[in-house]
Formats: structure tokens, C-alpha cells, sequence
């Protein structure tokens, strides 16, 4: 159905009225006006009627219709009226305007009827004859013969009256009905403005400017309504801010959550995700809502579980690996959706990111085989010596010194292995608790002990070792533990270094911090081996290594001190030119 405004709805009932008002007004004043004129006009035309009756009611019985003819023409002049003299069977036997020959038989008029009747008829009429509307005043003629005197006069001054009037309460009904409308117009306007405020006001609502007020009109209903309106608008402002409140709160926790969450619903298709999940599946997280969990992450296994928990409903619970690119292992936790009907809608999946753990777990074990393996070597060889000596080297005393001898370094070997695990796990220790000492530190009185420390090796195998410092670098740092890094490099280098060779022991700072660098000339390391070397027990060489009497821990302490000082090493080597070491300090 076609809509109106309001106002085009009110208005056209009001200007009905007005018009049905001013015509009712009007007609029915008319009507009075005409009605008082005319009983103006009636008595006196009835007075000249009956003065006019007696004139005729003597020569009623005598006269011939001709006299009475010219009585009535004679009479009418000076009566200013029409007088028409009736026989008893209606025929005009004298008439003070026309010939009555010329007439109408006027038995049927109505004023002649009821003259008949009741003595006295009137009426108001058009005449024919004059073509003016008159007024009939008919009265018996009083000898009983049933003849009639009926005198008329026209109405055409009343009427032009009436006419005057008329047209002057036409005019008074125009001007007021014109106001009406006008007042009419305004009240309309008057109902509908404060409406069309509030339809305004609604639509701003709707259109999310709930802190808008709509003015409230002084009309009760109106303002009721505006209230109400107000209200609403308040209303929903709060819940709408509560919502999003519990929105953003939802959305940060779940964002900061090391672990991710994925809601799924029950078409497998991913409702929402959090950036945890997002960068463990190495999905996109606003395109990956509202599709299906098989385009989102390809992975058999995660769908597999899914559909487990959109099935069996309850918590679950399993270990998925994701292959993209690195393997990752995720713990997966998967619970039913619930809507407020308790009705499963969905599953939510948490997804923990497992693969450090697990790694971790590796390293541990392979760590502890490694150990055992590294002590059962020195321990075998010492039971095997001591078993000799038992079963009668001991007799030969120079055997027996050789024996003894190869014991004693194998306790060695056994004791360095055991000092190398013991300051590896107390730098793991103190790196963790944060409770490293450090103290400003000259730089060269560090590589100096250092150096010193290997002193004994590099004579031995001549080599030399040259140290450049600037003599006022200082660092805060733990003396002693950049000692023995230092060291185990500086040994290291000698010992993979030919006989006459040089090493270079250097240390420079800049804003970031220092670094010392150790450069040999020696046999360099394959590039394959260099991602490891640092790990424990990590050898290129094995057999070179314990014939040098290594135990594969040195550079895993380097790097551990590196890292309790915040800094990190580094290696750059050229298989058969040579190898630099580099232990970066940050500024503490
Ligand atoms: P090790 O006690 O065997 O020296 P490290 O952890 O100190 O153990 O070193 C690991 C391995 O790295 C060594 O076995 C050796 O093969 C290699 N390596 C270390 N430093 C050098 C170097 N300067 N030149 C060549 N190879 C080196």
C-alpha cells in the first residue's frame, strides 16, 4: 500500500470537515433568513388577502365573471398585488395580470387546496405565467360555494435579499473555512513535526548514533513516546558498549594466549581463530573465518580430531604433527560448542605449540646417552687396565708403570669430563636465575690469563700466540668466565693449528658492545659441521679429538658464557686456511 504523510493523511479529513461545516452553517443560515423573510411577507400578504376577499364577497354571488375579471385588475394595481378570483371548479374567473380565458383550470394549486380545505392556503411557487417565483395567499371566498381569492405577490425582492445575504454568508463561510484550513494546516503540522522528529530521531538510532537524544515534544502521549525512545536508545547504548567491552576483553585475552584457539562449527567450518592459531596452521586469521577447516589446514589429522570432537562431544584430547616445512608437534584439546539451549553447535579447539618441549625432551636424552656413552669410554678403559694389572702385569714392574700411567690419564679424561659438565650446568644455572656477577673488567688481563692458561699446550706443540688489545677496553663482565671461554678457544686453535703457527687472540669495542676474536691457520672445519659444532660433545673429528684429549664440551661452555652475558659467539671457517671464533658481549 502506497504510504502518505501523516499531515496528507489528517489534513484532507479537516478540510471535509470544514467544508461539510460551512455548508451545514451556511444552508442552515439561509435557511432562518429565508424562512424570517418570508414570515415577514406571509401576515402582511394574508392581510391584503382578506381585505381584498371582502371587496369580492359581496359581488361573489352577483357579479359575472367579466366584472369580477375587471374588480380583480382594478384591485391588484392598487394593491400592489396579483389577485386571481377561482370559480368553484378551479376555472380563473378574473385575474388582475391576464385574461382569464387564457389560464389554466387552477383547481390542483396547492394553496387553492388548502383554501378549499381549511379556509386559508399558502405556498411559494414559481409561476409560469409571471416566470418569478411568488407567494400565494388563497382564501375561500365565505359564501360556501367552494369559489377562491387568491392574491400573490412576487418574491423577487425577498429574493434578491436572500441573495445578498446568501452571497455575504457564502462569502463570511469562505473566509472562515479559508481560516480553519489555515489553523487546520497548522495543528496538522503541529502533530506531525514532533513525529517526524522522532521517525528522524529513530532513524539515527538505527543507524548507530545511539548517544543522539530525540527532543521530547510537550504533548503527553508524544513525549511519552519520545521518552521511551530515549530510553530505548540508552539502553541499547549500554548493552552495545558492554558487548563490545566483553568483545575486546575476549579478543585480548585471547590474542595474548600462547596458545591458540579455533572455534569450529558443526560443518567444520572455522567461526573464529586467534593469531596463535592462526600462525601455527600458517593461515591468513581474517581469511580463514567462514571457511571450511579442510581449505584452512590441510592436515588429515587435525580434521580427523575435529570431527571426533564434533561427534562424541565432551573434552579430548591428542597429539597432531603439522608438516609445514619444520614438523611441529601440537598437543590439541577439543571441547563441544554449547548455545544457550545447551545445544552443540560447534567444538572449540585449543591448540598448544608442543615442538620445544619435545625437542627439549631430545636433546635430554640424547644429552644423557651422549654422557653415559662419553664416561663409559674413559671407565672401560681403566677397568681393562686394572684387570690387566690384576691378572699379573703388576709382576712386570715396567708394564705395570705403562698400565698405571694410561689409568691415570683415563681418570683424567674421566675428571675433565666431569669439571667440563659441572661448569656447563652452574653457567646454565646462573644464566637462568639471572644471577651472573660481573664487574668492569680490563680487557687485556683477561686475554692475558687466558692465554697464559694455554701457555704450557702452545710451547708444546710451538705455536704462538699473539694478543691485540686496546690496553683500556673495559667491560663489565664475569672475569672468570670469559677466562675460560676465552681459554677454550685459544686451546682449541693451538691444537688444531700446525707446529710454527700463529694464533691471534683480539678484542675490539664499539657502541654495542665488545668482541674478542680468536684466528688460527689451522685445519678450518667443513662447512657441514659448523651448524653443530657448538653442541655437547659435538666432534668433527672424534678420534682427533680425544687423541687431543677433548671432550666435545668446549665450545658448548663458549657459547653457554656468551649467552649468561646476553651476547652470543660466532664461527667463520675455511676448511685448510683457518678459523675465527667470535665472542660478542653486549654492553651490560
Ligand atoms: P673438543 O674438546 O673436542 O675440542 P670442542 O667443543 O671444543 O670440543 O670442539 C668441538 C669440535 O670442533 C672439535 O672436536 C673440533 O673438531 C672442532 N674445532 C673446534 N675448534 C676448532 C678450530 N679452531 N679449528 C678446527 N676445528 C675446531
Amino acid at each position: 500500500m502506497a504510504r502518505r504523510r501523516l499531515l496528507w493523511k489528517l489534513y484532507p479529513t479537516y478540510i471535509l470537515l470544514i467544508l461539510l461545516c460551512t455548508i451545514g452553517v451556511g444552508g442552515y443560515a439561509f435557511r432562518s433568513v429565508k424562512a424570517f423573510y418570508y414570515s415577514r411577507v406571509a401576515p402582511d400578504l394574508e392581510a391584503r388577502a382578506r381585505l381584498i376577499q371582502r371587496e369580492f364577497a359581496a359581488d361573489f354571488e352577483t357579479a359575472t365573471p367579466a366584472e369580477l375579471d375587471a374588480l380583480a385588475k382594478s384591485l391588484g394595481p392598487a394593491s400592489r398585488t396579483r389577485v386571481t378570483i377561482i370559480g368553484p371548479a378551479g376555472v380563473v374567473l378574473g385575474d388582475s395580470g391576464k385574461a382569464p380565458a387564457t389560464m389554466d383550470n387552477h383547481a390542483d394549486r396547492p394553496e387553492v387546496i388548502q383554501a378549499r380545505a381549511s379556509g386559508l392556503g399558502q405556498s411559494v411557487r414559481h409561476s409560469g405565467t409571471l416566470r418569478a417565483d411568488m407567494m400565494y395567499v388563497a382564501l375561500a371566498e365565505g359564501g360556501g360555494k367552494g369559489g377562491v381569492v387568491r392574491v400573490a405577490i412576487p418574491l423577487t425582492e425577498v429574493q434578491d435579499a436572500l441573495a445578498t445575504i446568501s452571497k455575504r454568508i457564502w462569502l463570511g463561510g469562505l473566509v472562515v473555512a479559508v481560516l480553519a484550513a489555515g489553523i487546520s494546516m497548522l495543528v496538522a503540522r503541529r502533530i506531525s513535526r514532533p513525529l517526524r522528529g522522532m521517525m528522524a530521531g529513530a532513524g539515527r538510532f538505527a543507524a548507530g548514533d545511539l548517544a543522539h537524544k530525540v527532543l521530547v515534544p510537550d504533548t503527553v502521549e508524544l513525549a511519552g513516546l519520545a521518552e521511551a525512545l530515549n530510553r530505548m536508545a540508552e539502553q541499547l547504548d549500554g548493552q552495545i558498549r558492554s558487548l563490545t567491552l566483553e568483545r575486546n576483553e575476549r579478543e585480548a585475552i585471547l590474542s595474548s594466549m600462547i596458545e591458540g584457539v579455533m572455534a569450529v562449527d558443526r560443518d567444520q567450518r572455522v567461526m573464529s581463530l586467534n593469531q596463535a592459531a592462526a600462525s601455527l596452521l600458517e593461515v591468513d586469521r581474517s581469511g580463514s573465518e567462514g571457511r571450511d577447516l579442510q581449505e584452512v589446514a590441510r592436515n588429515v589429522l587435525l580434521q580427523r580430531f575435529v570431527a571426533r570432537v564434533l561427534e562424541d562431544g565432551g573434552t579430548q584430547e591428542g597429539e597432531i604433527v603439522l608438516h609445514d616445512g619444520t614438523e611441529r608437534y601440537v598437543l590439541v584439546r577439543g571441547t563441544s560448542l554449547l548455545d544457550v539451549d545447551a545445544r552443540r553447535i560447534g567444538a572449540l579447539i585449543v591448540l598448544h605449540d608442543v615442538t620445544r618441549m619435545r625437542r627439549l625432551e631430545n636433546v635430554r636424552r640424547d644429552f644423557v646417552a651422549n654422557v653415559s656413552h662419553e664416561l663409559r669410554t674413559p671407565v672401560t678403559a681403566i677397568q681393562g687396565f686394572v684387570e690387566t694389572l690384576r691378572e699379573g702385569a703388576l709382576s712386570d714392574p715396567d708394564r705395570a708403570r705403562h698400565f698405571l700411567g694410561i689409568v691415570g690419564s683415563q681418570a683424567a679424561r674421566l675428571n675433565q669430563i666431569i669439571e667440563d659438565l659441572l661448569s656447563l650446568s652452574r653457567i646454565e644455572r646462573e644464566a637462568e636465575a639471572r644471577k651472573l656477577d660481573t664487574v668492569s673488567t680490563s680487557l687485556e688481563d683477561v686475554l692475558h690469563a687466558a692465554a697464559a692458561d694455554c701457555q704450557v699446550t702452545a710451547s708444546e706443540r710451538g705455536v704462538k700466540v699473539n694478543l691485540i688489545c686496546p690496553e683500556e677496553l673495559t667491560a663489565r663482565i664475569n672475569p672468570q668466565l670469559v677466562e675460560q671461554a676465552v681459554a677454550n678457544l685459544v686451546d682449541n686453535a693451538v691444537k688444531n693449528s700446525e707446529s710454527d703457527a700463529e694464533v691471534a687472540v683480539e678484542a675490539e669495542g664499539d657502541s654495542a658492545g665488545v668482541v674478542i676474536r680468536v684466528r688460527d691457520h689451522g685445519c678450518g672445519i667443513p662447512a657441514e659441521h659448523l651448524p653443530r659444532i657448538f653442541e655437547r660433545f659435538y666432534r668433527v673429528d672424534k678420534a682427533r679429538s680425544r687423541k687431543l684429549g677433548g671432550t666435545g664440551l668446549g665450545l658448548a661452555i663458549v657459547k653457554h658464557i656468551a649467552l649468561a652475558h646476553g651476547g652470543r659467539v660466532t664461527v667463520e671457517s675455511t676448511p685448510g686456511e683457518g678459523s675465527v671464533f667470535s665472542i660478542h658481549l653486549p654492553i651490560l
